[in-house]
């Protein structure tokens, strides 16, 4: 461990573009999530002798109250844990469809292709509600894999909802969107809305009755959902309100923990959710396919760089929706998908001076950027990433009445029309996008990243990660730096290019080639991350401006006690 700044915070390299925010570095541990208040109650944790899992947890907790439009412990989620023994290992507790549902549960309104229905029933309501594994998964996670207590985990968590947190402009922006919606639901506007309209930013938002029921979880486990009372509370709401879930199947509930999708691009491996999530494979079957081309050369921004982005994604997208879904019910060609064999045959179609179409593309896009993500490190080198989420903003709009606990809309994320991959079906496991990355080099952990973002999460976190390992960018210009997207129905690029040669002058290039250009404020969400940095030691944590990440770590360490004690000892406990 050396005293210096590792050159990858003040790498600027080729790319000196300055970035809104700015990186953390510290020697013990790190900790970055799209709310600061949900950092530090995971850098606490580390404080207070917990590990990474327990820390990524406490991270979550806390998200569930203070970024409650994002993530709760009845949605749904990816645990991806590296432990510093080599254990990979990534819990699935996504959601699942209610055994009441059928393929023809709701009315689509055609073309469907953004999942619409009649009513919006699959999004607003009761029967939007998906079987939700999140308490289950983290509480799995730390008893597993973690040091402290689950009730020590939820102590920041519980003092938050107790205490109240200040509403941010994001926040106050994501209230704004959904108020229509929220005012239908009495006992979520109490807690969200000041007299029917949202609170304005800087008021304070109190979760009493939530911090009572995490404070029962605290005592009891996840016993309290999946086998107690608060599971039959779910239950009876869903019978009072024409909803499917019924207490057994919250009883049956299970989550899975799978072996990681694996795959190296250029000496870097990256280990990350399997299906159901589609993330991580079409990040490495992109990022694959674009190592066919000498996209360093070519730069960061460049036209050139920018269509094979777009048509790399276009690729991922066609064999998304051909290929994926739950894993129990579908066959997915995983290794081929992921192959070097496979990625240069799909470099083979792809011509450089035009866009193509590679298939149709019906799969959902109404969505917004409603999840949530973290990443934490700690001193022995365990590493976790995790994506969690209640899909929309606030998810189904429901709070089960006397407990403060918001329910997933998770439903919205299945095909309303049947007889295809991802059609409705009882008990299936429901198809996600997360992808929570950890990157290793050398066996070591290198990076770890995530975003919301629904659809766009994989493009997103595929471009973040070329920018590191391809373009040399610091983990800060990494995450801030400016995407594009494109899944065959017109390429959207952040009008952040501006800064970048001018959008003007790429979104003209790439017009010229066939694409349809789609300006946009910005694609997918609130991305942070942290990196080991090779050289010094040190963990560097960064959180992009789509939300309103940190990254909180922290340093320093015991103190010296004997007179003879030397600088060199010193550095190795202070780091
Ligand atoms: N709605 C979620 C998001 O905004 C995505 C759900 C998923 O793909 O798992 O990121």
């Amino acid at each position: 461990m050396t005293n210096t700044l590792p050159s990858a915070v003040t790498r600027r390299g080729r790319y000196d573009f300055p970035t809104l925010k700015q990186p953390a570095v510290a020697s013990k541990g790190m900790v970055t999530a799209n709310h600061p208040m949900a950092s530090l109650a995971g850098t606490e944790i580390l404080v207070a002798g917990g590990n990474a899992v327990d820390a990524a947890i406490a991270t979550m907790f806390a998200l569930t109250v203070v970024e409650p439009m994002m993530v709760t412990i009845f949605g749904a989620g990816f645990v991806n844990i590296r432990m510093a023994d080599g254990t990979a290992v990534v819990i699935d507790n996504y959601a699942t469809v209610p055994h009441a549902a059928t393929p023809d549960l709701f009315d689509p309104i055609p073309p469907a292709h953004n999942h619409e229905v009649v009513d919006d029933v699959n999004a607003v309501g009761h029967r939007a509600v998906a079987v939700g594994g999140t308490l289950l998964g983290w509480a799995t996670a730390v008893e597993k894999y973690g040091r402290l207590p689950l009730a020590d985990v939820m102590a920041p968590a519980i003092r938050f909802a107790r205490n109240g947190f200040r509403v941010s402009p994001y926040l106050n922006n994501i209230i704004t969107l959904e108020l229509d919606s929220m005012r239908r639901f009495a006992d979520t506007a109490k807690v969200f809305l000041k007299d029917n309209d949202p609170p304005g930013v800087g008021a304070t938002i109190v979760r009493e009755e939530y911090a009572d029921t995490l404070e029962t979880i605290a005592k009891e486990g996840a016993a309290y959902l999946y086998h107690g009372p608060l599971g039959r509370a779910i239950a009876d709401d869903m019978a009072a309100n024409d909803g499917l879930i019924t207490f057994e199947e919250i009883e049956n509930y299970q989550i899975f923990e799978r072996p990681p999708v694996r795959g190296f691009v250029r000496g870097y491996e990256i280990v990350a959710p399997p299906p159901p999530s589609s993330g991580a494979t079409h990040i490495i079957q992109m990022l694959k396919i674009l190592d066919n081309f000498p996209i360093a050369e070519m730069g960061f921004a460049s036209p050139d760089y920018t269509h094979l982005l777009a048509e790399s994604m276009k690729i991922a997208f066609a064999d998304r929706t051909e290929f994926m879904a739950d894993p129990a019910t579908a066959d997915i060609p995983l290794d081929w998908l992921t192959s070097d064999e496979y990625a240069a045959q799909r470099a083979n179609e792809i011509q450089l001076d035009r866009s193509q179409e590679y298939a149709p593309t019906i799969v959902p896009d109404r969505e917004h950027t409603s999840t949530t993500h973290c990443t934490a490190i700690d001193e022995d080198g365990n590493v976790v990433a995790t994506t969690n989420t209640l899909h929309y903003g606030f998810g189904s709009k429901v709070t089960v009445p006397g407990t403060g606990m918001l329910l997933n809309n998770c439903m919205q994320l299945m095909d309303p029309i049947p007889g295809r991959t991802n059609s409705i079906a009882p008990g299936k496991r429901i198809l996600s996008s997360m992808s929570p990355l950890i990157v290793l080099k050398d066996d070591q952990p290198f990076m770890a990243v995530g975003t919301p973002g629904g659809l766009r999460i994989f493009g997103a976190v595929a471009q973040a990660i070329a920018n590191v390992i391809v373009h040399g960018m610091s983990l800060q210009q990494a995450v801030e730096a400016p995407r594009m997207w494109d899944r065959g129905l017109g390429l959207e690029l952040e009008q952040g290019f501006e800064g970048f040669g001018g959008f003007d002058a790429l979104s003209g290039d790439l017009a010229g080639r066939g694409h349809q250009i789609q300006p946009v404020y910005k694609v997918a969400g609130g991305m942070n991350g942290l990196m080991r940095d090779p050289e010094s030691g040190l963990f560097i944590g960064a959180a992009c401006w789509r939300a309103d990440g940190a990254p909180m770590g922290y340093s320093g360490g015991d103190g010296l006690i004997q007179q003879g004690d030397t600088m060199d000892a010193m550095r190795k406990v202070s780091g």
